[in-house]
């Protein structure tokens, strides 16, 4: 987290000094300075230099001279690049999973399993994708002419990410840009910039290009919004909440040029009568509370048909009391602090809101004094793993999106009902549902407004399926070919097969030359 009272810039932290890294070096941004922090302990990680818009000037700059190349380099330079791009964040990744433990707050043992070697794998999977782009037609779609269609790279692509999972997220944007031909200008949460740095530090080890990887450390309505209005980035590509989404869509609009857009989300998670209730239960104690709850997909509504209501939530309350919070460098630590206070605080806020409305907290509902290992937690962000119930499905606990680690308990009766009000929501990103009958999970698989839907569990990715929402979630998909896809323009090309002066069609407009004729 920032601290502007402690600016010091001049240490080297996560293999970086100065805040930016524009055309294959870094550079000390010039808007002003900021302190990362530990959010477990509060200590200043170091201080970074702010982008001011000269220096997105800069990045963009590098980005569009870098473009021509790129865009030209034949699929297997660029695979061969990004596959020693992984390579290099493979052999990078215990200090990698350090750095993003500290600036993050994340327990170490999740940074070593699940958020390194995902961006590992996702850069394997982009190299190989980039030597999948093709058109999909190219036949005689007329008699008269042989039509194909292209897909081309779009540009400069302006990218913003948020500080929940810095790494993943700074790879979902670059690799699939980078592998379809694009240079980028990422600005990373400056909350915690640096493994985001370090990714680009590494692709310049891997020979990707000076300029095709640019990163700019700033505030989001100073760097982000100069960044999304420039007019020589041709694409922008944001992952965060909803309420920027929405301003970020209408600065675009203003190109009008191409977004992708992944927000917030509100998952529900739906269990029948016919679940195994305990997997239901870890299911659900997992998906609520991974990452502490800051997770666009976590679970966040359990609804539970009745004849399982009361048991689940004795057992998801007693699952919620067994994890262990504490020092995220403990390889035993379950869950780590929010990203902030200022996070912590908001948790805490919607939490005591419903508590005045008369909500149950069946578990957590505070901040912890002491780890289970016995650190002092005092100075941390954190705040406990979090049942309630008791509330109506209008209540803010149920629409609103927390990003804390807290689950909100609701019964239903019909699976007509449980379908209609997981399906109650502005959002659309993910969701489960948990059954034994196959009838039941295709029925919701088919009605449930979600990008995802798992059945019989809650939060797995893989590199080869997409991710993305519906709704106020946004639109576009991370990871997969479909991504690979977003970040192309499709091109149509047709050839005339005649090589006649006079075509058929041209009558329609050149009847009179015709007659003469
Ligand atoms: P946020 O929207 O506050 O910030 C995200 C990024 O946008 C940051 O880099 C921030 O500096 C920047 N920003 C802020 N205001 C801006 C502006 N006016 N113009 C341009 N950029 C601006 O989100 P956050 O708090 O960092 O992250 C949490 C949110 O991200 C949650 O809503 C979560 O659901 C969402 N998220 C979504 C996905 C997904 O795939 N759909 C994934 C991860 C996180």
């Amino acid at each position: 987290m920032t601290d502007s009272a402690a600016p010091d810039t001049s240490a080297v932290y996560g293999r970086h000094r100065g805040g930016q890294w524009i055309n294959g070096a870094p550079a000390a941004g010039r808007g002003g300075a900021a302190a990362v922090t530990d959010p477990a302990t509060g200590a200043v990680l170091a201080g970074i230099a702010l982008a001011s818009p000269a220096d997105v000037d800069a990045a963009v700059a590098a980005a569009k001279a870098a473009f021509p190349g790129w865009s030209a380099a034949a699929p297997v330079e660029r695979a061969e690049a990004v596959a020693r791009l992984a390579a290099e964040l493979g052999a990078r990744a215990e200090e990698l999973a350090l750095v993003e433990s500290e600036q993050a707050g994340k327990p170490i043992r999740l940074c070593r399993e699940f958020d390194v070697p995902g961006t590992v794998d996702n850069a394997a999977f982009f190299a190989g994708a980039a030597r999948q782009l093709e058109g999909k037609a190219a036949g005689e779609y007329s008699a008269d002419h042989t039509s194909m269609i292209r897909r081309d790279p779009i540009g400069v692509v302006g990218s913003i990410a948020p500080w929940n999972y810095p790494l993943q997220m700074a790879g979902w944007k670059i690799l699939p840009a980078v592998a379809a031909g694009n240079t980028v200008v990422l600005k990373p949460s400056e909350l915690t910039p640096f493994t985001a740095l370090m990714l680009a530090e590494a692709a310049r080890a891997a020979g990707v290009p000076d300029g095709v990887v640019n990163i700019v450390t700033g505030a989001g309505p100073v760097a982000g919004e100069h960044l999304v209005a420039h007019p020589d980035v041709a694409m922008t590509s944001f992952t965060g909440s909803t309420a920027v989404g929405r301003r970020i869509a209408e600065l675009a609009a203003a190109g009008p040029k191409r977004t992708h857009l992944e927000l917030g989300g509100k998952a529900p998670f739906v269990v029948h009568d016919d679940a195994d209730l305990d997997a239901a239960v870890r299911g659900a104690a997992a998906g609520a509370l991974i990452n502490t709850g800051q997770d666009c997909t976590a679970a966040t509504r359990a609804y539970v048909q009745r004849p399982l209501y009361e048991a689940f939530v004795a057992k998801a309350a007693a699952a919620f009391d067994a994890v262990r919070l504490g020092d995220p460098r403990n390889e035993g630590t379950d869950l780590g602090p929010l990203v902030s206070h200022r996070q912590a605080e908001r948790v805490a806020g919607f939490v005591e809101r419903a508590r005045g409305r008369g909500a149950v907290i069946a578990a957590g509902g505070g901040a912890p004094k002491t780890g289970w290992d016995g650190t002092d937690l005092a100075r941390g962000a954190y705040y406990r793993p979090t049942l309630v119930t008791g509330l109506p499905q209008d209540d803010e606990l149920v629409r609103q999106e927390v990003f804390g680690p807290v689950l909100v308990v609701l019964p239903f009766d019909t699976d007509e009902e449980g379908i209609r009000l997981a399906n109650d929501t502005p959002y659309g990103l993910a969701a489960s549902v948990w059954t034994g009958g196959i009838h039941r999970a295709l029925r919701a698989t088919r009605e449930i407004q979600a990008g995802c839907v798992w059945v019989n569990d809650h939060i797995p990715i893989i590199s080869e399926m997409p991710h993305g929402g519906w709704k106020a979630s946004g639109h576009g998909k991370d990871m997969s070919a479909y991504s690979l896809e977003d970040y192309t323009q499709v091109k149509h090309v047709m050839f005339d097969l005649t090589g006649a002066v006079a075509k058929d069609w041209q009558s329609t407009v050149l009847s009179a030359a015709d007659e003469e004729g």
